[in-house]
This record gives C-alpha cells, structure tokens and sequence, in this order.
C-alpha cells in the first residue's frame, strides 16, 4: 500500500485535542495552514504519515507562543535591561489580567460620566507611599518623564545641569541629546568632576527657566570631586524663583537600608526638589513607566502640557504600578535583601547535585542604581561552554560568563525553580 494513504485526513486532524484546545488562540484559517503543511510534509517523505498527529501539535504549539522566551536569571544582576529589567510581582501580574477587559480607567461609574482620573489608583499609592510628595504623574518612561518635565517647564528657555550629570541612559541614548530635541536649551556648567553651587548662579540669565539634577545612577565618580546637593540647589532655585527638577532613575520611593548611599525620592522632596522623575522598573519592582512626584504646582504645569497626553502610559501597566506600590513585596525587593545564609545553603545544594564548585560572587544592582555596589553572594562554577547550552536550552537559564567560567548566581532565581536550574545544568552537561 502506498504510505501516503495513511496520512491523516484533515477532518481528523481537526478533532484532535491539540487542535481542538490551538482554537482559542489561533484563527481557522491558520490551523488549516498548518495541517496542510504537514500533510504536505508527508506525502514529500518529511514526515512519517503516523507521526503527522504529534507534528502538527508541536507546530500549532510554537504557533502560539510569543516571540519573547522566558529566561531564568542566574546572572547576580537584579536589575537588566536587556532581559526587560524588574520581573512583576505575583500582585502586579495578576493585575494585569485583572485591566485587560474593559475597566473604569476614565469613567465614574455613579455617573457614567467621564472621569478624567486617569491613573487615579496609580497616584494614590505612589502618594500614600512617598508621603512628601503632593501630587504624581505617570508616563511612559523615566526618558519620558524627563522630556515632559524639562518641555513644560522650560520650553523657550534655557536648564542649567552640571557637566558631571551629562550621562548616557545605555544603547547609545544621551540624557542631554534627548532634551536638545526639545525647544530647551541645556547649559552646561561646571567641570566633568567638580561642580559647585556658585557654578549654578553664574550660569543664571534672564532665559534661565529651571535648575536640572541628574543622578549618576550608572557609573560611579571618585577622587577629587564635588557636587551641588539638593539643598544647596533648593536655596538658589528660591532666590531666582526657577523650579528644581530631580532625575533619580532608580526608583527608590523611600531610603533601603541594603542601598546606604543610594538617594530616594522622599529624601529628594525634603531636601526641596519640586519634582523627581523616577523609572518604574528598576529598584521599584514595577512595570515600566516614568514616575513623576512633587509639588501640586509644578504637576499640574506638567498634566496640561499637550506632551502629558501623547506620553501617556496603558491601563495595564497603570494598573501594574498600583498593584506594585500598594504591595511593596517585589522580586527585585527579594532579591536585593536575600538572606546569605539561605543563598548558601541554595548554592551548596545546587553544586552538590551537579558537580560544580561554590565560589564567592558579588551581586549587582545592575542598570539604573548603586553602580559599583556589591551585594556579597555566591555562585556555582561551572565550564564556560555550558553558558551557550543553557541560553539556547528550555527553560532558558541566562548565566555569567566572566574571566572564561560559567557562573550560576541564584540571587534572582526564584527558589520554586532551582530544580529546573539544576534539570537544565545536567541536560547542558549531558550534551556535551
Ligand atoms: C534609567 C534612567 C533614565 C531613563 O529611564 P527609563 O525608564 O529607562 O526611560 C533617566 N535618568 C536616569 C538617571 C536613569 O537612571
């Protein structure tokens, strides 16, 4: 008999269970595609006619997933950009199911009216939980927080900054480039590591319309250097009556006892900045956003700018900030106060079960905060050619290659998934 009679009809192919259950997220035409494919796969030779079945649901099942893949992170580094920095809370991602549908972002429901509170939940719990601050804004980005803040408050005129804050955010992206696209004017003052508050007054003209501070939150500056703190600015800022603006980056809403120089944006507040611009998803554990905090004043210049409304963030990562701020117990939170001993005891376990040997390794803060800080850890040491096996393995474990050695630091893995650390580990191994 000839083999491509035994190929599967395509009405049998549609009753099965794969198919069936691929109905809910892939459209009718694109499952027949698919069955099509295959049974071509067949007749050509391909595929043998009785393995068409589980061919085509291992093809329907790539069809679903997303182009992005999930990755276990072993690096040390909590806070990475290239693997989309914080990882949500159980809290913040259940809220975004929960905002996905249709929700009252911008209805009262008592009156079927608009509301116009947009973010409303957001801002009470930013509020709530950076009690110096009057008013918050969210947008899309801490980039585009700065642009906002920099545009309505200073557009036509001039911002003066230091020469030691001109910094790169990463990928070739320039704090100071990003506000020459704007109708600002950036004058610079001091020198690359000292500047002084009599730098500031000199630099003060008729155009002059706000005084801009920037956290170096990705490099560190030592030796002879110095800076304007921001009380020292708050007092300049008064006598010229110009609005300071304070870019943190980190996202830190209050001090961290395991970050001491770390600066947060309450204790910026305090010390007299009228608005802080912080990311959402970096030390704060949140999804991605510009958070803005200050005085009523300066915020509501910044809620009407026509900019506000095209940098505006979604629902789903509005609802996302709510849930992460309201329950404050984040994985970037975990991780950075991880106790030793039990990342000990997790390291040691890990070694013993595939072979590897514990060797002391700083954890880092990583993109956006405490640059250069070392969070004392350890880490299994492992060949440096299993690093590409385990990047290209399932799950994806994502380790550090330093100095020709494969290291897996568990800091960032939640400890729910150290055997399938390990699993991947000894299939990396078996493999070679
Ligand atoms: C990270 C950072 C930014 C950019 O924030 P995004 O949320 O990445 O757009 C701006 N300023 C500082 C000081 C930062 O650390």
């Amino acid at each position: 008999m000839d083999p491509r009679r035994r190929i599967p009809r395509t009405d049998d192919l549609l009753r099965l269970p794969a198919v069936v259950a691929a109905r809910d997220v892939l459209s009718a035409p694109v499952i027949r595609s698919h069955i099509q494919a295959v049974q071509e796969a067949a007749r050509s030779g391909d595929v043998a006619p009785e393995d068409v079945a589980e061919e085509l649901a291992t093809r329907l099942n790539q069809a679903q997933a997303i182009s992005l893949t999930p990755v276990i992170n072993a690096t040390g580094v909590i806070i990475h950009t290239n693997i989309g920095r914080a990882p949500l809370s159980h809290a913040a991602t259940a809220a975004l199911t929960r905002a996905a549908g249709y929700v009252d972002v911008e209805m009262d429901l008592a009156t079927g009216l608009r509301s116009g509170d947009r973010g409303a939940g957001a801002i009470r719990a930013l509020l709530a939980a950076c009690p110096g601050a009057e008013d918050a804004l969210v947008v899309n980005n801490g980039a585009a927080a700065l642009l906002l803040a920099t545009t309505a408050l200073a557009e036509g005129g001039e911002v003066i900054i230091s020469r030691g804050e001109l910094i790169e955010i990463g990928a070739g992206f320039r704090l100071p480039e990003l506000i020459e696209t704007t109708d600002v004017d950036l004058r610079e003052v001091g020198a690359t590591n000292r500047t002084h508050v009599a730098d500031y007054v000199r630099a003060i003209t008729p155009r002059t319309r706000a005084l801009l501070k920037v956290h170096p939150s990705n490099f560190r500056m030592e030796g002879f250097t110095a800076e304007a703190t921001v009380t020292e600015l708050r007092a300049v800022a008064d006598e010229h009556s110009l609005p300071l603006i304070v870019d943190l980056g980190s996202g830190l809403l209050t001090h961290d006892s395991a970050l001491p120089e770390e600066p947060d944006v309450s204790t910026q507040l305090a010390e007299g900045a009228d608005v802080v611009i912080a990311s959402g998803d970096k030390l704060l554990g949140g999804p991605q956003a510009g958070i803005l905090l200050g005085t009523a004043a300066v915020m509501a210049r910044l809620k009407k700018h026509p900019l506000a409304r095209a940098l505006r963030i979604d629902k789903l990562r509005l609802a996302a900030l709510e849930a992460t701020v309201n329950a404050r117990e984040t994985p970037v939170h975990q991780a950075l106060h991880l106790d030793p001993d039990t990342l000990r005891a997790r390291t040691t376990a890990l070694a013993d079960e595939v072979g590897g040997t514990v060797v002391e390794h700083d954890g880092r803060v990583g993109g956006g905060g405490a640059p250069g800080f070392p969070l004392p850890g350890w880490a299994v040491e492992l060949p440096a050619e299993l690093a590409q096996r385990l990047r290209t393995g399932d799950p994806v474990v994502l380790p550090r290659v330093h100095q020709g050695v494969c290291l897996i630091d568990l800091r960032c893995v939640p400890a729910t998934l150290d055997r399938e650390v390990a699993a991947a580990i000894r299939r990396a191994q078996g493999a070679a």
